[in-house]
C-alpha cells in the first residue's frame, strides 16, 4: 500500500506539472487564500466563494489560476465585476490596471461544480473529502513551491463532524441550523496539502503531549479507533526526533470511503478498509507511519518541482522503515529494503530505470513512480550506509531544519549532506540521484 501511497491519487496533480516548472513565469505570488465552501453531498455538487490575495512579482495584466471543472460565475475586485476566460482547466482574470511589480491586490472568486474526482462524495455514508487535486475545490495555484496561508470553511448538516486543515477554530451554528467548521493555516503551505473531510463520523481524541490526537471514522468505534491509531503518537515522537523539528499543531487521521492514503497539512487520509486491516493486524501501522512521515518530509519541507518528488516520496519510505526498526526492530526495517530493491531491480532488469531526478513527469508509469517511492528509499538506506549512523541522521535534521518551510531541490540535500559527510558526495549523487545506477549493490 506504500508503493502506491499517493502516487496515483497524484495522478491529476502531475499531469499539471508543465505548469509548476512554469513557476518563475507565474509572475505573482499567492500570500493568502480565505475559501467557504457549500457541499451538497447528496447531489456531489459544491458551491464557493474565495478571496485571494496576491503579489504581483512582474508588471502584472492577468492573473492565471488553476481551477479544474470549476465553473466560475463571477470575479470581483471590491465592487468592480472583473472580465474572466476559463479553458484547459484553467482560469485567466483580466485585471482592470496592470498591477506594478511588488503590488498586492485582492480578488473575491464566486464558483460552483460537480467535481468527478479531487472532491469526492459518499452519500450513503453522508461523507465528502478532498483527494490532493486541490483545483477541482478550489481556484489555486496547484503547484508544489506555491506556499500561501488558508483560512477554510465549510458549511454543513449539524449531524457531520469534520476535519480540515490548519487549527480549528469554534464552529459557527448559522440561522438555518447548519454548522459551518472553520479552519486557519498560519504557516505558508503548498496548496495540495490542504483539503478537509467531513461525514457522519465518530471520533475518539487523546492527548500526546503537547499535541492533540482526534481520530475520525464512520465505521469505527471510538475505542476501536483508539486501537487503529494506538502508535501514532510514537511515530510524531520518532519523526519529530529524526528532524529535529517538534510536530506543529494538533494531528488528525481519518478513516473515509475509500483513498489510498493521503497527507495533508495536520491530517492524514487513510481508508476504512486499512482500519480494519490494523486492527486485525496492529503492526501494519506502515500506511499510517508513511503519511506521519510526511508532515516533515512533503509538508514543511517539499520538492519545489515534481522533478525532485523523491525528496517527498522516497523519503516518507525511507522513513516509515527507519519507525518500523524502531518499533519492530531490524528484521521490520531490513524487509522493506529488500522490498524496494526487489522492485527497483525488477524495473531495471526491463530497461526502464531512470535517474532519481526525472523531469519527465508529465505522466508517470508504475515505473517511474517505483523510482521515485522505491528507489529512492533504497538510495536513501544506501545513503545511510556509506555514512554511518551520526552522520547521516546528523545530515538528516540539519537538512530538515535549515529547509523547514522551504522548497527544495535535490542540491539542498546533497548540500547538508556533504556538510555532515564532511566530503564532496558528488560520485554517490552523481551514481544514485541523477543517473539510472550501473549495478546494484
Ligand atoms: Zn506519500
Amino acid at each position: 500500500m506504500i508503493v502506491r501511497a499517493c502516487a496515483l491519487l497524484l495522478l491529476p496533480l502531475l499531469l499539471a506539472c508543465t505548469v509548476a516548472q512554469a513557476a518563475p513565469s507565474r509572475g505573482f505570488d499567492v500570500l493568502h487564500y480565505a475559501v467557504a465552501l457549500v457541499p451538497d453531498i447528496a447531489a456531489k455538487r459544491v458551491q464557493g466563494q474565495q478571496t485571494l490575495r496576491f503579489r504581483a512579482g512582474q508588471p502584472l495584466p492577468t492573473l492565471t489560476l488553476d481551477v479544474g471543472e470549476l465553473e466560475v460565475t463571477a470575479v470581483m475586485q471590491g465592487n468592480r465585476v472583473l472580465a474572466f476566460e476559463q479553458g484547459d482547466q484553467q482560469l485567466r482574470i483580466r485585471l482592470p490596471t496592470p498591477l506594478k511589480r511588488g503590488a498586492v491586490a485582492e480578488l473575491r472568486i464566486l464558483y460552483q461544480g460537480a467535481p468527478t474526482f479531487g472532491l469526492e462524495f459518499d452519500p450513503a455514508r453522508d461523507e465528502v473529502y478532498t483527494i490532493f487535486s486541490t483545483r477541482q475545490w478550489m481556484p489555486s495555484v496547484d503547484a508544489p513551491d506555491e506556499r500561501a496561508t488558508l483560512d477554510l470553511s465549510v458549511t454543513l448538516p449539524p449531524a457531520l463532524l469534520a476535519t480540515g486543515t490548519g487549527r480549528a477554530l469554534p464552529t459557527r451554528t448559522l440561522a438555518d441550523g447548519r454548522h459551518e467548521h472553520r479552519w486557519r493555516l498560519d504557516t505558508p503551505m503548498p496548496g495540495y496539502v490542504y483539503g478537509f473531510a467531513a461525514g457522519r463520523y465518530q471520533q475518539a481524541t487523546q492527548q500526546h503531549g503537547a499535541v492533540q490526537l482526534r481520530f475520525l471514522s464512520v465505521d469505527r468505534t471510538p475505542a476501536q479507533l483508539r486501537s487503529v491509531f494506538a502508535r501514532t503518537g510514537d511515530m510524531l515522537d520518532f519523526f519529530a526526533a529524526r528532524a529535529g523539528l517538534p510536530y506543529r499543531g494538533d494531528y488528525q487521521q481519518a478513516l473515509v470511503a475509500s483513498t489510498i492514503g493521503q497527507e495533508m497539512a495536520g491530517v492524514s487520509l487513510m481508508s476504512e478498509a486499512y482500519g480494519q486491516d490494523v486492527l486485525a493486524d496492529p503492526s501494519q501501522t506502515a500506511l499510517m507511519a508513511h503519511e506521519a512521515a510526511h508532515q516533515w518530509w512533503g509538508n514543511r519541507v517539499t520538492c519545489a518541482s515534481w522533478q525532485h518528488f523523491w525528496l517527498n516520496e522516497g523519503f516518507a519510505n525511507f522513513m516509515t522503515a527507519a519507525y518500523l526498526q524502531q518499533a519492530q526492530g531490524e528484521a521490520a526495517y531490513q524487509s522493506q529494503v529488500q522490498r524496494w530493491r526487489t522492485r527497483w531491480e525488477a524495473v531495471r532488469a526491463k530497461g526502464a530505470d531512470h535517474a532519481l531526478v526525472y523531469a519527465n513527469w508529465d505522466s508517470p508509469s508504475g515505473d517511474d513512480r517505483t523510482v521515485v517511492y522505491q528507489k529512492g528509499a533504497y538510495v536513501l538506506h544506501l545513503l545511510r550506509s556509506e555514512l554511518g549512523e551520526e552522520v547521516f541522521w546528523h545530515g538528516i535534521g540539519d537538512y530538515t531544519r535549515a529547509n523547514d518551510g522551504r522548497s527544495v531541490v535535490t542540491a539542498d540535500f546533497q548540500r547538508a549532506m556533504e556538510k555532515a559527510a564532511g566530503r564532496s558526495l558528488q560520485p554517490f549523487f552523481a551514481q544514485w540521484v541523477y543517473a539510472a545506477a550501473a549495478a546494484a549493490r
